[in-house]
């Protein structure tokens, strides 16, 4: 059971494996006055909010693009990183927090810190180098850089992990990977997620912001609230097809075969597939 934890907490990185993690560039903009969206290998994003008391970053990408992570983030501000949040526990999210967190206070999720320790590798077994500090269960308000970011815990999801940070004054909203903006998403049935409780969340999103509202994802590009609805609307209509060829008898590889979401073929470009988006919403009706 273990080993299988430990290789579906790689899958993310699996779609890189061909690629050089230490030539991976880190493309950056600046979404919102002090809010940049860094974005590592055009697959994983990171937002940092530089200002007055410091950096706080979100996320802090693979443990192996770490060193071009803090060389972008010294060309944009010199000053040092106070707080590391981590979305949830996945690697692409988390395994940078030793050298981005070194010298910050790390805050997550309780179950994100329980996952992260349970998860070490063998040899980090005794180090709580890069841990959270500060868990939460609900929710917490941060004052920094002269905002008050609300930190939101959201049901089971993509994990049952996930946390979103809201930037009221810049309008901004990072919700980790309830946004795979364009492509399907992973949904991390072994750690809590849950289909119906991602639709929820991401519906959640809508609902709550504004049409000038800015979501940043764990990947894929920055979204509206239009760009957002769209994607869900996508996402809710594929799981309608595939339940419908289901309930016709055909089985997961009748409906693969099928071709059935050949219409969104880019969704299937990241690292979930549309064979394996197929098989994630047959496993989680
Ligand atoms: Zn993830």
């Amino acid at each position: 059971m273990k080993i299988r934890f430990v290789l579906l907490l790689l899958a993310p990185v699996f779609a890189f494996a061909q690629r050089d993690y230490s030539s991976m560039p880190v493309a950056h903009n600046e979404i919102a006055p002090g809010v940049h969206r860094l974005y590592i290998g055009q697959g994983v994003s990171v937002t940092a909010f530089t200002g007055q008391d410091g950096i706080l970053l979100i996320d802090a990408g693979y443990e192996q693009t770490t060193r071009q992570l803090m060389d972008t983030l010294k060309r944009i501000d010199q000053r040092p990183v106070t707080y590391l949040i981590n979305t949830h526990l996945h690697g692409d999210h988390t395994g940078g927090n030793a050298v981005a967190g070194n010298n910050a206070t790390v805050i997550a999720h309780t179950n994100t810190k329980a996952y992260l320790m349970a998860e070490r590798k063998p040899e980090n077994q005794s180090s709580s180098a890069g841990l959270p500090s500060i868990t939460f269960d609900n929710e917490m308000r941060l004052q920094f850089n002269g905002q008050e970011l609300l930190l939101k815990h959201l049901p089971a999801g993509h994990t049952n992990s996930d946390i979103i940070v809201h930037f009221p004054e810049s309008n901004v909203v990072v919700v980790g990977d309830l946004l795979f903006a364009g492509y399907f998403p992973f949904i991390d049935l072994n750690r809590g997620g849950t289909l119906e409780g991602y639709f929820s969340n991401v519906r959640h999103l809508t609902g709550t912001y504004n049409d000038q509202t800015i979501f940043i994802g764990g990947h894929g590009p920055a979204f509206s609230r239009a760009q957002l609805s769209e994607w869900i609307d996508i996402l809710s209509e594929t799981v309608t097809i595939i339940r419908r060829a289901q309930s016709e008898g055909m089985n997961a590889d009748e409906i693969k075969k099928a071709n059935l979401l050949q219409k969104w073929e880019s969704f299937g470009s990241f690292f979930i597939t549309a064979d394996r988006w197929i098989d994630t919403v047959l496993a989680g009706s």
